[in-house]
C-alpha cells in the first residue's frame, strides 16, 4: 500500500528527503511550510529593484568536500565557481581575512615570510592554555590577544550576545589560519553559487509526481501526525513540543536594506569587527553572481540579537544550559512513534549546507533500509555528542 508521509519544513533537508524517499519508497508526500516561500533560511529571491539575486536571510555560499554532494547538487542545476573572499574592518583598517600571511604582514607591519610568521604567530600563542575549554581560550591560545581583540572578541560578542568565554570553541575552528596568501574563506574542494539561487536547486528536487508542497501551511503536532503513516520534522525541536521545558537558545539576525549606484564595498562580505559597530557584517550579493551585470546595487547591514518568541530561530547558542534542555527534549522526541528529526533546527547544531545535505542523504539511505527490512525507524539524523 502506498505510504503518505509528512515532511515539515522546505529547507535543504526537507526537500533532499523528499527527493530520495520518493523515487525509492512507495509513498506520497506531503512537504508543508509556514512560511510564504520554499527554501527555508536558504531562500534566494531577486530583488525588485535592482535585478539582484538576494539570498534573503544572509550570505550562503556552497562549498564541501565530498564530490557525492558536489555532485548531488549540480544535478539539479548549474553551479558557477565562486570563491568567497571577505574582508574585515578594525580599528578603521581593512584587513584580509581569514587570519593569513598577508593580514599577520599588515597587523604587525611586518614583512614575514611564511616560516617566519609561523614562529612569530607561536610567540604570541598563549601556551599556559594548554587545552583550550572554549572560544576565548581557544584564539588566545593559538593567535595571541592582540589578534583575537582585533579580529575576534567585539564581532564575536555581537554576533553571539555574550562573552566569547561562555562559547565552544568549535565555533572558531570554522575559521583557519593561514601562513600563506590564501584568502579564500573556506577550505573546501568544492565551492560555488547555483546560478539561478538556492530556492532553484530546492524547486528542482521536489518537482517530482507525488510530492505536493503547500505553504502557509502551519504544523501542530497535537492534531497533524496521526493523519500520516510517519513524519518527518526539520522546525525546531522546542517548538514541536510547545516549548514544554522552555526555549532553546537561539541568535537571530536582522537586515537592513540600502540601494547605491554601481558598487558600494567592492566585495561581497566587509566584516565589523569593533563592539562599537551596531552590525557584524554588510553583505553586497551583487557580487555573488560575478558572470551578472547590474548598474544598481543592494545591500544589507546585519545586526544580530537574541531570538524572541516571534523571531526566526538563526544560530544554535547550545550554552550548556542548552545542552541539558536539548537532553530533555530529546528524550521526549525517542519516545514518540513514527516521527523522525533532521536538520539544523530539529538537531539544534550550528550546520553548513553541505552538512544539512550530506545529513538528509545518510538518513534517507538508513529510513529505506529500515523500512525495506523492518527495523526500527530511526529518529533523529544524528547521534548527539
Ligand atoms: N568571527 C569573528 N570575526 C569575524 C568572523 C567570524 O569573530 O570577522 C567568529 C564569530 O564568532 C562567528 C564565527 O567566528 O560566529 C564563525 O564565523 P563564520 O564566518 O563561519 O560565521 P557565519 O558565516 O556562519 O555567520
Amino acid at each position: 500500500m502506498t505510504a503518505r508521509y509528512l515532511i515539515i519544513g522546505s529547507g535543504f533537508s526537507g526537500c533532499v528527503l523528499a527527493n530520495s524517499l520518493v523515487q525509492n519508497l512507495d509513498c506520497k508526500i506531503d512537504i508543508w511550510d509556514e512560511r510564504a516561500h520554499l527554501g527555508g533560511n536558504c531562500h534566494t529571491s531577486r530583488d525588485e529593484e535592482t535585478g539582484v539575486m538576494v539570498h534573503r536571510y544572509g550570505p550562503h555560499i556552497f562549498n564541501t568536500d565530498k564530490k557525492e554532494i558536489w555532485d548531488f547538487v549540480n544535478s539539479f542545476v548549474e553551479f558557477k565557481p565562486y570563491v568567497h573572499r571577505v574582508k574585515a574592518q578594525s580599528k578603521g583598517k581593512t584587513y584580509s581575512l581569514p587570519i593569513n600571511l598577508f593580514t599577520i604582514n599588515q597587523f604587525f607591519n611586518k614583512n614575514f615570510s611564511p616560516a617566519e610568521a609561523r614562529e612569530f604567530l607561536a610567540t604570541l600563542g598563549d601556551k599556559s592554555i594548554t587545552d583550550p575549554q572554549n572560544f576565548e581560550e581557544q584564539a588566545l591560545h593559538f593567535i595571541g590577544a592582540d589578534l583575537y581583540k582585533a579580529f575576534f572578541y567585539g564581532y564575536t560578542k555581537k554576533q553571539w550576545g555574550c562573552e566569547p568565554k561562555a562559547l565552544p570553541a568549535s565555533i572558531l575552528k570554522r575559521i583557519p589560519v593561514r601562513f600563506n596568501y590564501d584568502d579564500n574563506y573556506h577550505t573546501h574542494s568544492y565551492t560555488g553559487i547555483p546560478v539561478d539561487g538556492y530556492t532553484a536547486v530546492m524547486e528542482k528536487m521536489i518537482d517530482l509526481p507525488g510530492i505536493e508542497l503547500s505553504l502557509n501551511k502551519k504544523f501542530t503536532a497535537k492534531t497533524d501526525v496521526g493523519e500520516y503513516d510517519h513524519v518527518f520534522y526539520t522546525g525546531p525541536l522546542d517548538a514541536y513540543f510547545d516549548y514544554c521545558y522552555g526555549r532553546l537558545g537561539y541568535r537571530t539576525v536582522t537586515f537592513e536594506k540600502f540601494y547605491a549606484e554601481g558598487d558600494y564595498q567592492g566585495l561581497s562580505q566587509m566584516n565589523y569587527c569593533d563592539e562599537e559597530v551596531p552590525y557584524t557584517r554588510i553583505a553586497e550579493h551583487k557580487h555573488f553572481t560575478p558572470w551578472e551585470q547590474h548598474d544598481k546595487t543592494v545591500y544589507f547591514k546585519e545586526f544580530s540579537k537574541e531570538t524572541g518568541k516571534d523571531d526566526l530561530p538563526y544560530y544554535p547558542k547550545r550554552l550548556e544550559a542548552d545542552k541539558e534542555l536539548l537532553k530533555k527534549y530529546r528524550k521526549k522526541a525517542e519516545e514518540l512513534e513514527s516521527v523522525s528529526f533532521l536538520g539544523r533546527l530539529a538537531t539544534y547544531r550550528y550546520m553548513d549546507m553541505h552538512h544539512v545535505i550530506g545529513e538528509a542523504m545518510e538518513f534517507s539511505k538508513k529510513f529505506i533500509l529500515s523500512m525495506n527490512s523492518n527495523e526500527t525507524l530511526p529518529v533523529f539524523s544524528n547521534i548527539e555528542q
